[in-house]
Protein backbone atom coordinates (compact mmCIF):
# COMPACT_ATOMS: atom_id res chain seq x y z
CA UNK A 1 0.00 0.00 0.00
CA UNK A 2 1.34 3.61 -0.80
CA UNK A 3 0.04 6.85 0.24
CA UNK A 4 -1.49 8.62 -2.52
CA UNK A 5 -1.45 12.33 -3.00
CA UNK A 6 -4.90 14.57 -1.69
CA UNK A 7 -5.39 17.28 -4.56
CA UNK A 8 -6.89 20.32 -3.22
CA UNK A 9 -9.31 22.95 -4.57
CA UNK A 10 -8.33 25.02 -7.25
CA UNK A 11 -6.97 21.76 -9.35
CA UNK A 12 -9.31 21.09 -12.18
CA UNK A 13 -9.56 16.89 -11.55
CA UNK A 14 -12.18 17.67 -8.65
CA UNK A 15 -14.26 19.61 -11.40
CA UNK A 16 -14.34 16.25 -13.78
CA UNK A 17 -16.51 13.72 -14.17
CA UNK A 18 -15.65 9.97 -12.89
CA UNK A 19 -16.65 7.21 -15.31
CA UNK A 20 -17.68 4.15 -14.24
CA UNK A 21 -15.50 0.80 -13.03
CA UNK A 22 -15.40 -1.53 -15.45
CA UNK A 23 -12.67 -4.30 -14.46
CA UNK A 24 -12.32 -5.42 -10.73
CA UNK A 25 -9.16 -6.23 -11.11
CA UNK A 26 -5.70 -5.33 -9.09
CA UNK A 27 -5.51 -2.21 -10.43
CA UNK A 28 -8.52 -1.58 -8.63
CA UNK A 29 -7.53 -3.09 -5.46
CA UNK A 30 -4.45 -1.26 -5.46
CA UNK A 31 -6.45 1.54 -6.01
CA UNK A 32 -8.69 1.25 -2.99
CA UNK A 33 -5.57 -0.22 -0.89
CA UNK A 34 -4.12 3.16 -1.36
CA UNK A 35 -7.39 5.36 -0.62
CA UNK A 36 -7.84 3.12 2.44
CA UNK A 37 -4.22 3.93 3.94
CA UNK A 38 -4.66 7.93 2.54
CA UNK A 39 -7.90 8.11 4.41
CA UNK A 40 -6.94 6.99 7.82
CA UNK A 41 -3.52 9.08 7.35
CA UNK A 42 -5.28 12.18 6.65
CA UNK A 43 -8.02 11.46 9.44
CA UNK A 44 -11.51 11.79 7.16
CA UNK A 45 -14.53 10.28 7.09
CA UNK A 46 -14.83 9.72 3.33
CA UNK A 47 -12.55 9.93 0.20
CA UNK A 48 -13.30 9.92 -3.26
CA UNK A 49 -11.07 7.96 -6.16
CA UNK A 50 -10.93 11.79 -7.97
CA UNK A 51 -9.47 13.40 -4.70
CA UNK A 52 -6.19 10.84 -5.29
CA UNK A 53 -6.64 12.53 -8.96
CA UNK A 54 -8.10 9.13 -10.47
CA UNK A 55 -11.66 9.82 -12.40
CA UNK A 56 -13.24 6.72 -11.46
CA UNK A 57 -16.55 5.81 -9.64
CA UNK A 58 -14.85 4.76 -6.72
CA UNK A 59 -15.39 6.19 -2.51
CA UNK A 60 -14.89 5.06 0.86
CA UNK A 61 -17.21 5.59 3.63
CA UNK A 62 -16.83 5.65 7.28
CA UNK A 63 -19.49 4.27 9.17
CA UNK A 64 -18.64 6.22 12.15
CA UNK A 65 -22.30 4.80 13.56
CA UNK A 66 -20.89 1.21 14.45
CA UNK A 67 -19.41 0.93 17.71
CA UNK A 68 -16.90 -1.99 18.79
CA UNK A 69 -14.94 -1.52 15.14
CA UNK A 70 -11.43 -0.08 14.36
CA UNK A 71 -11.26 2.69 12.17
CA UNK A 72 -10.08 0.30 9.57
CA UNK A 73 -12.87 -1.94 9.60
CA UNK A 74 -15.79 1.21 9.72
CA UNK A 75 -14.35 2.03 5.87
CA UNK A 76 -17.21 0.97 3.43
CA UNK A 77 -15.90 0.23 -0.07
CA UNK A 78 -18.28 1.46 -3.03
CA UNK A 79 -17.62 0.70 -6.55
CA UNK A 80 -20.33 2.47 -9.01
CA UNK A 81 -22.42 4.15 -5.67
CA UNK A 82 -25.84 5.63 -6.86
CA UNK A 83 -28.18 6.51 -3.80
CA UNK A 84 -31.57 4.97 -4.54
CA UNK A 85 -33.61 6.33 -1.77
CA UNK A 86 -33.44 9.41 0.26
CA UNK A 87 -35.39 10.83 2.92
CA UNK A 88 -35.24 13.41 5.68
CA UNK A 89 -33.19 16.30 6.07
CA UNK A 90 -30.74 17.45 8.13
CA UNK A 91 -28.48 20.49 7.91
CA UNK A 92 -25.17 20.75 9.45
CA UNK A 93 -21.26 20.92 9.08
CA UNK A 94 -19.20 20.13 6.77
CA UNK A 95 -15.45 19.69 5.31
CA UNK A 96 -13.41 17.96 3.09
CA UNK A 97 -10.28 16.92 2.91
CA UNK A 98 -9.57 18.80 -0.31
CA UNK A 99 -10.55 22.00 0.84
CA UNK A 100 -8.87 22.36 4.26
CA UNK A 101 -9.53 24.22 6.82
CA UNK A 102 -12.81 25.24 5.37
CA UNK A 103 -16.42 24.28 6.79
CA UNK A 104 -19.42 24.93 5.67
CA UNK A 105 -22.67 24.73 6.47
CA UNK A 106 -24.77 22.17 4.28
CA UNK A 107 -28.14 20.61 4.01
CA UNK A 108 -28.44 16.83 2.74
CA UNK A 109 -30.90 13.70 3.33
CA UNK A 110 -31.10 12.13 7.40
CA UNK A 111 -30.88 8.58 5.43
CA UNK A 112 -29.84 7.14 2.50
CA UNK A 113 -29.78 3.99 1.12
CA UNK A 114 -27.02 3.40 -1.69
CA UNK A 115 -26.27 0.74 -4.06
CA UNK A 116 -22.96 -0.24 -5.06
CA UNK A 117 -20.41 -2.90 -6.27
CA UNK A 118 -17.36 -4.37 -3.75
CA UNK A 119 -13.83 -4.90 -4.94
CA UNK A 120 -14.79 -8.05 -6.79
CA UNK A 121 -18.04 -6.44 -8.85
CA UNK A 122 -20.65 -7.83 -6.19
CA UNK A 123 -23.69 -6.05 -5.71
CA UNK A 124 -24.67 -4.66 -2.65
CA UNK A 125 -26.91 -2.23 -0.87
CA UNK A 126 -26.13 -0.24 2.55
CA UNK A 127 -27.95 2.42 4.65
CA UNK A 128 -26.58 5.37 6.51
CA UNK A 129 -28.28 8.06 8.91
CA UNK A 130 -26.59 11.02 9.97
CA UNK A 131 -22.81 11.76 9.48
CA UNK A 132 -22.81 8.78 7.71
CA UNK A 133 -25.41 9.70 4.93
CA UNK A 134 -23.91 13.55 4.83
CA UNK A 135 -20.38 11.51 4.43
CA UNK A 136 -22.35 8.81 1.48
CA UNK A 137 -23.75 12.00 -0.23
CA UNK A 138 -20.63 14.00 -0.36
CA UNK A 139 -18.12 11.39 -1.52
CA UNK A 140 -21.03 10.63 -4.27
CA UNK A 141 -20.69 14.06 -5.14
CA UNK A 142 -17.44 14.48 -5.69
CA UNK A 143 -17.64 11.95 -8.69
CA UNK A 144 -19.81 14.46 -10.60
CA UNK A 145 -17.34 17.15 -9.86
CA UNK A 146 -18.88 18.27 -7.35
CA UNK A 147 -17.55 20.09 -3.60
CA UNK A 148 -19.34 20.80 -0.74
CA UNK A 149 -18.27 24.29 -1.19
CA UNK A 150 -20.89 24.85 -3.95
CA UNK A 151 -23.65 22.85 -1.83
CA UNK A 152 -22.98 25.10 1.48
CA UNK A 153 -25.84 28.30 2.58
CA UNK A 154 -22.74 29.42 4.21
CA UNK A 155 -19.07 29.03 5.06
CA UNK A 156 -18.34 29.13 8.44
CA UNK A 157 -15.91 32.07 9.53
CA UNK A 158 -12.62 32.68 11.33
CA UNK A 159 -14.40 33.00 14.94
CA UNK A 160 -17.00 30.39 13.92
CA UNK A 161 -14.03 28.00 13.06
CA UNK A 162 -12.11 28.86 16.47
CA UNK A 163 -15.32 28.21 18.59
CA UNK A 164 -15.12 25.14 17.11
CA UNK A 165 -11.32 24.02 17.82
CA UNK A 166 -11.88 25.63 21.41
CA UNK A 167 -14.91 23.30 22.46
CA UNK A 168 -13.18 19.84 21.00
ZN1 LIG B 1 -14.66 15.80 -0.02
Amino acid sequence: MALRIIHEEGDAVLLKKSRPVTDFDKRLHILLDDMRETLLNAGGVGLAAPQVGVLRRAVLVMDTNKEGLTEEEQIIELVNPQIIEQDGEQTGQEGCLSVPGVYGIVTRPEHVRVRAQDRSGQTFEVEGTGLTARCFCHEIDHLDGHLFTEKAQRILSEEELQEMNGEN
